[in-house]
């Protein structure tokens, strides 16, 4: 007889968060992590939750946005369970427009969002002048200002989850652990590998990232993002900065050169930043699934097998829910998997 309803693999924020949900509900959980909580992806510093352009919606898109919508409730009761901060904030974000066709551009996108974004968040072409400090430099003098993105603290949303998990009477197993009940494979990169090498095709790879921070206390102010660089002022007196994409890489989990162009990038883009000290140097590895989409839901032709992956460069943003549909599926058999999410659209 089974003494739990759902055995989560992996100790990272899509396992962590599929197996609050679970406790959450009511079901009895265990989760098992090989090496340590934030061992993978997860274990990094930058934390951006925001959302894509707000046009042409697809799916993705939608997907993400709900994410997005619910992730102040969400980390709000992983706090409220297990008493631990999660960094969680809505602070908004900012993207320099680098000249009248960018900004033109920016401004056709102000409908977009009002329509897309159903009021959870404005999208608007603002004077860069209107922001203090961290504010970027604009060629045009204007950035896009949003009001949906958020942040959170990679750091501390493991512990966070942890603790919320056992407050509901979850185990947590770090090394080995009888799988019972519902398994589920939230296993990153090493879960890919398993996709790939059980279907006999490239279901996804690794894509490596760098990223760094910094001694900065920025308050409670927008992130920037321009040109794939993300800026992101925490809580606790830092500012993350990434970061790097490499789909080759020796290492996995060294930073290099790259990471200081990264830097260097950062700090021309915000000033505010040109002397704050490098507190850390950080590289892992993005579980990208050959679809660039979260890979969701049962296992084909494994019974009471699930996976929940892919994350990619948002994981964080998609956690919350991705949590709530593999919750819904594995205890109310309800399957609310956004269709090109499934394990079957990638193998
Ligand atoms: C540089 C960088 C910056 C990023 N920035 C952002 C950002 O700003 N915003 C955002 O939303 N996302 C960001 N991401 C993406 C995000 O980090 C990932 O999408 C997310 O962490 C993936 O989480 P995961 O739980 O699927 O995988 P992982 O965190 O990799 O967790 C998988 C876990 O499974 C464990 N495991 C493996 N095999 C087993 C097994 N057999 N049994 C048990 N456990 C096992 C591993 O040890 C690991 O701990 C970034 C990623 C990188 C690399």
């Amino acid at each position: 007889m089974a003494t739990v309803d759902v055995t989560v693999r992996g100790g990272g924020v899509f396992g962590l968060s599929v197996a609050w949900e679970c406790a959450r509900r009511g079901a009895r959980v265990r989760l098992i992590e090989t090496t340590r909580i934030g061992a993978g992806a997860s274990g990094g510093v930058v934390g951006a939750l925001a959302p894509h352009v707000p046009e042409q919606w697809n799916a993705k898109k939608q997907f993400q946005f709900e994410s997005l919508v619910m992730a102040g409730d969400f980390w709000g009761g992983v706090t409220e369970a297990g008493g631990a901060q999660t960094g969680f904030a809505r602070v908004g974000r900012l993207q320099p427009l680098a000249d009248a066709a960018a900004a033109a551009l920016a401004e056709g996108r102000v409908a977009g969002a009002a329509e897309h974004w159903q009021g959870q968040g404005i999208w608007r072409v603002a004077p860069v002048a209107e922001f203090g400090v961290l504010a970027p430099v604009s060629p045009t003098g204007l950035v896009v200002h949003d009001t949906l993105s958020a942040r959170a603290n990679p750091r501390l949303l493991g512990p966070a989850l942890v603790a919320a998990i056992r407050a509901k009477g979850g185990e947590i197993v770090i090394g080995e652990g009888p799988d019972e009940g519902a398994v589920v494979w939230a296993t990153g990169i090493d879960g890919l590998g398993a996709l790939s090498a059980a279907f006999g095709k490239q279901v996804g790879n690794g894509v490596k990232g760098q990223a760094a921070i910094l001694g900065f206390d920025a308050g409670t102010v927008p992130q920037v993002f321009a040109d794939g660089l993300l800026i992101v002022p925490h809580a606790n007196g830092t500012v993350a900065v990434g970061s790097t994409a490499e789909k080759r890489y020796d290492a996995p989990d060294t930073t290099d050169e790259q990471l200081d162009a990264v830097l260097a990038r950062a700090r021309a883009l915000c000033p505010d930043l040109a002397d704050a000290p490098v507190l850390e140097r950080w590289a892992g590895v993005r579980p990208r699934a050959a679809t660039m989409a979260p890979v969701l839901g049962a296992w084909p032709g494994r019974t009471g097998h699930y996976v929940a992956n892919g994350g990619f460069k948002i994981g964080f943003g998609m956690a919350p829910k991705v949590a709530e549909v593999m919750a819904d599926l594995l205890l109310e058999g309800r399957d609310a998997i956004p269709a090109g999410f499934r394990v079957e659209d990638c193998v």
